[in-house]
C-alpha cells in the first residue's frame, strides 16, 4: 500500500485562531482619504447606530489573513484532495469547465431585479435546465427554485397536499419505508402529515403487501427513494405505484440516487408522480461545505398547477416569468432559486449529453459493485442483491474485537480518506454506506478496498489502533456530542 495520501505526508500547517496573530494598530488595507477619515465617516452615523464598544476584530496585516485562512482549507478533506465515497451523498469530481461557465461576466453578475429583457440567456438556461431535467427523470414540468433536496422534498409533499386539497380532502398519512433518509419523514411532519413506517422486505426492498397492508383513503401518499439508501433499486415500484394510485394516493420519490439510473430508466415512467432532484450530487455540482444546493422538483401535469409561482414560459424564443398561477403553493425561495448551481448543472449536463449520463451512471454502478467484490470476503455485507451505485456493510465481522464501524471510519481519515457514511440506513446494525460514483479509477478503488482489509486485519491484532484513530490529522478524535451541546462560537484566550 503506498501512502502517497496518507495524513502523514505533506505539509500539515499547525494554526492557531487568528486572534492570537492580532497586533494593536496592525491593519491589512489602506483606503482612500476620503474614505479612510474615520472622524467624518463616524459623524455620517446616526447617533444610536454608533458602537459603543470598539468591534473586537483582530489586527492582522493582509498575507496574515491570507495565510491563515489558506492553512486552515487544508484540513478539510474535500473531493479535490481524496478520495471521498461517503453514501448517499455523490461526492463526485466538479469539472472545473463548469466554475468557468458560471464565472461568465453574463452569468455571474447579473443581478436578481435586472428586468426580464435583460436577463433572457439566463431564463433560457434556466428554461432548457427545467426542460432537460424532465426529460431525464420522465416528467412534463419542472420548478428550480427549492435551495436543496430536502427543501424539495418539503414543496414536493406540499404539492401532494395541495392537490388532495383541491379535491376536497388533505387526508393525513404519508407511507415512508424504514430505510428513508432523515429529511423524508421531516419533510411530511412539516407539510401537517404522520410519517407512517413500511418495514422493507428481507431483501431490502420494499414488499407490495407491506404497502397494501397500510393503504387506506386517508394516506396521501407514499415517499420512496429508489434506488433505496441500501443501495437496492426497488423492482416492485411499478406495482407499489399502482396500489397506491388505487386508493386515490400519490408517489413521491427522493431522487437523491438518480446518480445510478441516469439514460437507463425513468422515475416518471414507473408510476411516480413527484421527485426531486439533487443537483450538487448527481449534477457534479460542489457540496460538502453547507451549501448552497439546488432541489428542483418535477411533476407529471396533473400537479403542475400546483407548483411554486412564478414559472418560466418560452414563445416564440421569448421567456417570461408567469405569476398568474392561483392554485400554487407560492412562492418557496427568493428570487429564481441558487442560480450558479443550476449554470454548473446546466454545464455538466450539455458535456456529458444523453449518452454521457448513462455512461456516468453505468460506470457509478460499476465502481460500487467493484468495492462490494473486493470487501465482501472481508466486511459482512447483510444485503446479497446486486448494488446499484452504493453497496452498504457492516461491522458484525468485527464484533469480537470491540472495533466498531465508528473506528473504521476514523482510522480511515489516517489513511487521508474520507470515511463512508456511516450508522445509516438505520436498517443495518453498524451500516458503512460506501458510494465511489464513476468519477474514481481503478487505482483508487483498490487502494481503497486495500486500506479497508489493512483496518480490519488491524482490527483482530491491535485493536487499539483503531480505537485511538485518527492519530495523523491536525485535530484527534472529538467528542460526539460536545460541540453539539455546548457550542464554543468566540474565541476565548483560556478556553
Ligand atoms: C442527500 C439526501 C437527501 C437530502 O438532500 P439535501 O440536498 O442534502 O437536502 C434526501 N434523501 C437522500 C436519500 C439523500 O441522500
Amino acid at each position: 500500500m503506498t501512502n502517497q495520501s496518507s495524513g502523514k505526508n505533506g505539509l500539515v500547517h499547525a494554526e492557531a485562531p487568528i486572534f492570537t496573530r492580532s497586533v494593536p494598530g496592525r491593519i491589512g488595507y489602506s483606503l482612500p482619504k476620503a474614505f479612510g477619515d474615520t472622524e467624518n465617516a463616524e459623524a455620517a452615523i446616526p447617533e444610536g447606530l454608533r458602537r459603543k464598544e470598539a468591534a473586537e476584530l483582530p489586527e492582522v496585516d493582509e498575507p496574515t489573513v491570507v495565510r491563515h485562512y489558506t492553512r486552515l482549507s487544508v484540513w478539510n478533506h474535500s473531493i479535490d484532495s481524496g478520495f471521498y465515497p461517503l453514501g448517499s451523498c455523490t461526492m463526485k469530481y466538479n469539472p472545473r469547465v463548469n466554475e468557468k461557465a458560471v464565472r461568465l461576466e453574463g452569468f455571474g453578475l447579473l443581478h436578481p431585479y435586472a428586468p426580464e429583457a435583460h436577463t433572457q440567456g439566463a431564463m433560457r438556461l434556466i428554461y432548457e435546465l427545467g426542460r432537460d431535467l424532465a426529460e431525464i427523470a420522465g416528467f412534463t414540468q419542472v420548478t428550480l427554485q427549492p435551495a436543496a433536496g430536502a427543501h424539495g422534498e418539503l414543496v414536493g409533499i406540499k404539492l401532494i397536499r395541495a392537490y388532495h386539497k383541491a379535491q376536497g380532502n388533505p387526508r393525513k398519512k404519508i407511507l415512508v419505508p424504514d430505510t428513508a433518509h432523515g429529511t423524508n419523514p421531516a419533510s411530511c411532519k412539516n407539510s401537517g402529515y404522520k410519517a407512517v413506517e413500511v418495514k422493507s422486505g428481507p431483501d431490502g426492498v420494499l414488499l407490495p403487501e407491506s404497502v397494501e397492508k397500510l393503504m387506506d383513503e386517508n394516506v396521501a401518499g407514499l415517499m420512496v427513494t429508489n434506488p433505496n439508501t441500501l443501495g437496492l433499486f426497488e423492482e416492485h415500484i411499478c406495482e407499489i405505484a399502482e396500489i397506491v394510485h388505487a386508493k386515490g394516493g400519490l408517489v413521491y420519490c427522493d431522487g437523491a440516487n438518480l446518480n445510478s439510473i441516469m439514460g437507463v430508466s425513468r422515475p416518471g415512467d414507473m408510476g411516480i408522480d413527484v421527485m426531486h432532484f439533487n443537483l450538487h450530487k448527481t449534477f457534479s455540482t460542489p457540496h460538502g461545505g453547507g451549501g448552497p444546493g439546488s432541489g428542483p422538483v418535477g411533476v407529471h401535469d396533473k400537479l403542475a398547477p400546483f407548483l411554486p409561482t412564478p414559472i418560466i414560459n418560452e414563445k416564440n424564443g421569448v421567456y417570461r416569468w408567469d405569476y398568474d398561477r392561483p392554485q400554487s403553493i407560492g412562492r418557496v425561495k427568493s428570487f429564481y432559486g441558487n442560480f450558479a448551481v443550476m449554470v454548473r448543472a446546466y454545464a455538466y449536463i450539455r458535456e456529458m449529453g444523453a449518452a454521457g449520463l448513462k455512461q456516468a451512471s453505468q460506470m457509478a454502478v460499476l465502481n460500487a459493485n467493484y468495492v462490494r467484490a473486493g470487501l465482501e470476503s472481508t466486511y459482512d455485507l447483510p444485503y446479497k442483491t446486486p448494488s446499484m451505485h452504493e453497496v452498504v456493510f457492516s461491522d458484525k465481522h468485527l464484533e469480537e474485537t470491540g472495533v466498531t464501524t465508528l473506528d473504521v471510519a476514523k482510522r480511515l481519515l489516517d489513511h487521508g480518506v474520507h470515511p463512508p457514511t456511516v450508522y445509516f440506513p438505520l436498517v443495518v446494525h453498524g451500516a458503512i454506506m460506501i458510494e465511489p460514483t464513476e468519477t474514481e479509477s481503478k487505482e483508487t478503488l483498490d487502494s481503497f478496498i486495500d486500506i479497508m482489509k489493512a483496518i480490519s486485519d488491524e482490527a483482530k491484532t491491535n485493536p487499539e489502533v483503531a480505537k485511538a484513530a485518527p492519530t495523523r490529522t491536525v485535530v484527534g478524535r472529538l467528542d460526539e456530542t460536545k460541540a453539539a451541546r455546548e457550542p464554543m462560537l468566540r474565541y476565548k484566550p483560556d478556553a
